[in-house]
């Protein structure tokens, strides 16, 4: 699975599942909203990649909701998805600031197309990387293979130690707070009282620094992580 997270607010079950089970056999992970109020809720708490949005909708109908969005978000891809394919719908869906329109019934196939085509564009824009290697002094990821090499030694990590590795990375020289590693690896709301984070990167730790130079990753105090080379 990539850490690609996509939010469809679709009130019809049928519908809604139907894509999030698609998008999951993609390697992509969706979220679903049944309603405008908890669409609007989940777009503005949560980092998504990309929105796909139904017009009528409970609460908040999609024109009001991609609006909301726009306020406090004007990069994140929106697709409005409806049964109603009129002109003048689909001109206020771009009026409110979507990016696309799909008119239901449609082929899951051309939704893929379409999210993949919107995809590309924001990973060259952000330089992230979604696939392929990176490197970081002598640490070296294969997030295809899931490898991880440090000083030419092959290291074993789980899927959460490797998932939060690669958050690091691509973080690097950036501090990470404890809430932003629960919520983008643990996809869980950080609890003070837990300590969770602090014992997966000591195991992180243990493994990719401390047998090696220099030290990679470090604490600062009061805020959160920094992967870097000092
Ligand atoms: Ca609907």
């Amino acid at each position: 699975m990539s850490d690609i997270r996509i939010l469809i607010v679709e009130d019809e079950p049928k519908v809604a599942n139907a894509i999030q089970q698609g998008l999951e056999e993609n390697n992509l992970q969706a979220d679903v909203a049944y309603d405008g109020q908890m669409g609007k809720k989940l777009a503005l708490s949560k980092n998504y990649q990309l929105i796909i949005l139904d017009l009528n909708l409970p609460h908040l109908n999609g024109y009001d909701l991609c609006a909301e969005i726009r306020k406090h978000n004007s990069k994140v891809p929106v697709i409005m998805l409806t049964a109603l394919g009129a002109m003048e719908d689909k001109i206020q869906a771009f009026d409110t600031g979507a990016d696309d329109y799909m008119v239901k019934p449609f082929d899951f196939r051309e939704l893929l197309a379409r999210i993949n085509v919107f995809l590309k564009r924001s990973d060259h824009n952000s330089k992230s990387v979604i696939s392929g290697r990176l490197k970081v002094a002598d640490l070296e990821i294969d997030n295809e293979s899931k490898t991880v090499i440090r000083g030419g030694k092959k290291i074993e990590l789980t899927a959460k130690e490797f998932a939060l590795l690669m958050y690091l990375v691509r973080n690097k020289g950036r501090v990470v707070s404890r809430a932003d590693i629960a919520e983008k690896i643990w996809d869980i709301t950080f609890d003070t009282g837990t300590n969770v984070i602090d014992v997966y990167v000591n195991f992180l730790r243990k493994k990719i620094d401390k047998d090696f130079e220099p030290k990679l990753i470090h604490t600062r105090q009061g805020m959160g992580y920094v992967l870097k080379e000092e």
